[in-house]
């Protein structure tokens, strides 16, 4: 018998950052809302393919936010106006993927030694 439905993620690169980078980064890359879960901040940029029921986790940082709260200020420069991103707790698939992503970091192989 085949389980249909089961969702399988994978998780392909992860980053951790500071709370103002990630921010950053989720303004850069319209990522929205932004998910919080056990004091970590986190976002990802994901492809889903529904046939094969796969949730490709393209990139995924994660920062340090010992508290929970539900916006995030991304301070402008010069020409771009401070914007507010909205956080979310997490959902049961952005909580695998925080999973994930925090395995991955803890990984020694991960690290480039460039950049
Ligand atoms: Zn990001």
């Amino acid at each position: 018998m085949e389980k249909k439905g089961r969702l399988i993620i994978n998780v392909y690169s992860a980053k951790e950052r500071s709370v103002d980078d990630l921010a950053w980064c989720a303004f850069c890359q319209d990522v929205k809302p932004l998910f919080w879960k056990d004091g970590r901040l986190f976002c990802y940029e994901m492809k889903f393919y529904p046939k094969r029921s796969w949730l490709v986790v393209i990139d995924s940082c994660v920062a340090i936010m010992p508290t929970y709260n539900k916006s995030i200020r991304v301070e402008g420069s010069a020409n771009i106006p401070s914007v507010v991103l909205p956080v979310v707790k997490a959902s049961a698939v952005a909580e695998k993927i925080l999973e994930q992503t925090l395995n991955l970091l803890t990984k020694p192989s991960h690290r480039k030694s460039s950049s």
